[in-house]
């Protein structure tokens, strides 16, 4: 292909990427454009490490690194989200993952499937990790609680107490390299602090040893659509801390 077309090809796809991300402006200036363009996306610097295990599509049939833990919670009735909740959504993805997304706790449709993040944040979430040229099934997808808080309502502290222990074993089963924090709930429960997530999001923290970057929530993103490049941003950093 001719240098040119090259070039307009990768702008192209660049711009069609960030439309489908739900962008309406892109916060660049014209000098900034030139040296994107030559740059490689982080999507093709980086590459998902080869599986060494088989999935957990299913994590109730969970059969890798991870099923003793699974085995362990059982039917946890450790705290009162036991009472409502239909199934643990225990979290799934790849046991090798170099990635960790954590969100705050399951919703109605995660309680029904007994998966994380397949509701309409769940999907928002999946499309950015194909955009980031990953497989959802590349990385591990967990919440701070494993249970739905009835109608949505934020996990309590109490909740978010006796369920971390798990999140804690299953952070140093799969030992990922990155951690994603999805929200306020999950960033503030993880790295205990009080801090709002507008003033953590875009800078990296630590959870023993492991760089954490806390980002909006995808649920917040679709009601903010403005705010998608702050979150795109903060992938980005996150995956070129793995180069
Ligand atoms: N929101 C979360 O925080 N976690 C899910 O699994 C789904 C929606």
């Amino acid at each position: 292909m001719h240098n040119k077309d090259k070039v307009l090809n990768r702008l192209y796809r660049a711009i069609e990427l960030y439309g489908e991300l739900g962008f309406q402006y892109l916060p660049l200036k014209k000098e900034d454009v030139g040296g994107f363009l030559k740059k490689h996306t982080p999507a093709e610097v980086y590459k998902a490490p080869q599986q060494k295990e088989t999935i957990s599509v299913c994590p109730d049939n969970t059969t890798d690194a991870l099923k003793p833990l699974r085995d362990k919670i059982g039917d946890c009735k450790q705290c009162k989200l036991s009472e409502k909740r239909n199934n643990i959504v225990f979290g799934e993805g790849s046991p090798n993952a170099d990635i960790m997304f954590i969100g705050e706790g399951p919703g109605r449709d995660e309680d029904q499937q007994a998966r994380p993040f397949v509701g309409d944040a769940g999907k928002l979430l999946t499309k950015m990790i194909v955009k980031l040229g990953l497989k959802r099934e590349d990385v591990y997808i967990a919440n701070i609680v494993k249970c739905r808080p009835p109608y949505n309502r934020n996990p309590e502290e109490d909740e978010i107490a006796s369920c971390m222990i798990f999140l804690e074993e299953q952070i140093e089963m799969i030992k990922p390299k990155v951690i994603v924090c999805l929200g306020r709930v999950a960033a503030q429960a993880l790295l205990n602090v009080k801090t709002p997530i507008s003033r953590m999001r875009g800078n990296f923290f630590q959870y023993r040893g492991i760089p954490v970057m806390p980002t909006f929530h995808p649920a917040y993103l679709l009601r903010t659509p403005k705010d998608k490049w702050l979150t795109w941003d903060d992938m980005q950093k996150m995956l070129r801390k793995l180069e």
